[in-house]
C-alpha cells in the first residue's frame, strides 16, 4: 500500500534550503562541483529501483536488459574519454574504488608507498585510521621542505629501501603536475604495481590539461564528482584488461553487492558531457581561474604552498596571518564562503586544525565565473579573514553570486 500524495515535507524543505545555500554562497571547496540537471535527473530516475548484482550480460537478477545497456554505455564512454582498455563503473565512491584495488593486488600486511596525508595525500593512501593503514604496512613520501613539490628522488629512495608491492601516485591537496611516468619508472625498478588516484584531477586529465596516467599506471582510480562533474561516485580504469579482470572480481563480489545503476547512469551522462568540446574549455577555465586566484592572493600578501598552482586548487598558509584552518573556515562560513581547512607540509599547527585552507575553482567555474571575478573573490576572503563584519560580506557574496545561475 502506498500513498501517492505523501511527500515528506521535512526533507524537501531541507533540500530547498540546501539549494538556496548553494545558490547564495560562494563554493570554493576543491573537491565539489555542480552537476548538470541531466546528471541529477539520471541519478533521481527509476533506475534506483533495480537490482543488478554482477556485470552486463552476467547478472544474478532478471530484468537487467536495460541497465545492462546503461552500464555498457558508461564503460565504453569511460574507456573512450580516458583512452583505457578496461573500465569498471560500479564503485560507490573513490574510497570503494581504492579498496577494490588493494584487495585485488595485495595481501594483508603487504607494503604500500603513498603520499603523506598532511602533505596532500588521501586517507585511503595509508592513513593509520583508514582500512589502508589498518591492513597494510604503509610507508609515506612527503613533499620537499623547500620547494613543497613532490620529490621523486625521495620516492625512489623510499621505494628502493622498503620494496613496496604498491606505489600510489595522486593527492587531495597538491596543486602541481604529477609526473606519472617517473612514478612508473620507480615502480618498475622495485617490481611494484603503480596505482594513480586521479580523484581530484580527473576532469583535467579528461580534458587533456594534465598528463594522463593511463599509459603509465597499472591501474587508475578516481571519483566522478570533482573536476569530472558527475554524480558522487567512483570509477576504475586500466590499460591492462588482465589486471582489470582481477579488479572486477574485487568490486563485485569482493567488496560490493548490487551496483547503483541510477548513479551509473549519472556517470554515463557526465562522461557524455565530458566528451564534448565544451568540457575542454571548462577545464582550461578552471585552471586559469585557479592561477588568477593565486596571483590575487599573493598580491594581498598571502603565502601559497609551492608558490602557485598548475591545476584546480591552491593551498594558503594562514599561519603568517595568525590563523589556522579551523578559525578561517569558521570566519568564512559566517560570510557564506565555503572552503575546506587543510594541513600544510611540515605544518606547525595541530592536525585537527591545520595551518591553512584549500581553495578550488571547479564549482565557481561551472557557474560561469572567469579570471576577472577572481580578484573580487580574493578580496572577499581577505576582508573576511581580517575580521570585517561577516553579515555585510555575506550580502556582497549574495549580490555577486546572484549573477551566476546554478545548472
Ligand atoms: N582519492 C582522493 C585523492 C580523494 O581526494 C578522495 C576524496 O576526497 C578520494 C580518493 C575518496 O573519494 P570518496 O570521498 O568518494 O570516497
Amino acid at each position: 500500500l502506498r500513498e501517492d500524495n505523501l511527500r515528506d515535507p521535512t526533507v524537501f524543505a531541507l533540500i530547498d534550503r540546501e539549494r538556496q545555500r548553494q545558490f547564495e554562497g560562494l563554493e570554493l571547496i576543491a573537491s565539489e562541483n555542480f552537476t548538470s540537471s541531466a546528471v541529477r535527473e539520471a541519478v533521481g530516475s527509476v533506475l534506483t529501483n533495480k537490482y543488478a548484482e554482477g556485470y552486463p550480460g552476467k547478472r544474478w537478477y532478471g530484468g537487467c536488459e536495460v541497465v545492462d545497456e546503461v552500464e555498457r554505455l558508461a564503460i565504453e564512454r569511460a574507456k573512450e574519454l580516458f583512452g583505457a582498455a578496461w573500465a569498471n563503473v560500479q564503485p560507490h565512491s573513490g574510497s570503494s574504488a581504492n579498496l577494490a584495488v588493494y584487495f585485488a593486488l595485495l595481501q594483508k600486511g603487504d607494503k604500500v608507498l603513498g603520499m603523506n596525508l598532511s602533505h596532500g595525500g588521501h586517507l585511503t593512501h595509508g592513513s593509520p585510521v583508514n582500512f589502508s593503514g589498518l591492513n597494510y604496512e604503509v610507508i609515506s613520501y612527503q613533499v620537499n621542505e623547500q620547494t613543497e613539490l613532490l620529490d621523486m628522488n625521495e620516492v625512489r629512495s623510499l621505494a628502493l629501501e622498503h620494496r613496496p608491492k604498491l606505489i600510489i601516485a595522486g593527492a587531495s591537496a597538491y596543486s602541481r603536475t604529477i609526473d606519472f611516468a617517473a612514478f612508473r619508472a620507480i615502480a618498475d625498478e622495485v617490481g611494484a604495481y603503480l596505482m594513480a588516484d586521479i580523484a581530484h584531477i580527473a576532469g583535467l586529465v579528461a580534458a587533456g590539461l594534465h598528463p594522463s596516467p593511463v599509459p603509465h599506471a597499472h591501474v587508475v582510480t578516481s571519483t566522478t564528482h570533482k573536476t569530472l562533474r558527475g554524480p558522487r561516485s567512483g570509477i576504475i580504469f586500466s590499460s591492462d584488461p588482465e589486471i582489470g579482470a582481477k579488479i572486477d572480481r574485487m568490486v563485485f563480489p569482493g567488496t560490493q553487492g548490487g551496483p547503483l545503476e541510477h548513479v551509473i547512469a549519472g556517470k554515463a551522462v557526465a562522461l557524455f558531457e565530458a566528451l564534448q568540446p565544451s568540457f575542454k574549455v571548462y577545464g582550461a577555465q578552471v585552471i586559469k581561474n585557479a592561477q588568477a586566484l593565486a596571483v590575487a592572493f599573493q598580491e594581498r600578501g598571502y603565502r601559497i604552498v609551492s608558490g602557485g598552482t598548475d591545476n584546480h586548487l591552491l593551498v594558503l598558509d594562514l599561519r603568517p596571518q595568525g590563523l589556522n584552518g579551523t578559525k578561517a573556515t569558521k570566519l568564512l562560513d559566517a560570510a557564506h564562503i565555503t572552503i575546506s581547512k587543510s594541513t600544510l607540509p611540515y605544518d606547525t599547527e595541530k592536525i585537527l586544525h591545520g595551518g591553512g585552507i584549500r581553495i578550488g575553482t571547479p564549482a565557481v567555474t561551472t557557474r560561469g565565473m572567469i579570471e576577472s571575478d577572481m580578484s573580487l573573490i580574493a578580496d572577499l576572503i581577505d576582508r573576511t579573514l581580517r575580521g570585517e563584519d561577516a553579515q555585510l560580506i555575506r550580502e556582497e557574496v549574495r549580490a555577486f553570486t546572484s549573477r551566476f545561475p546554478l545548472p
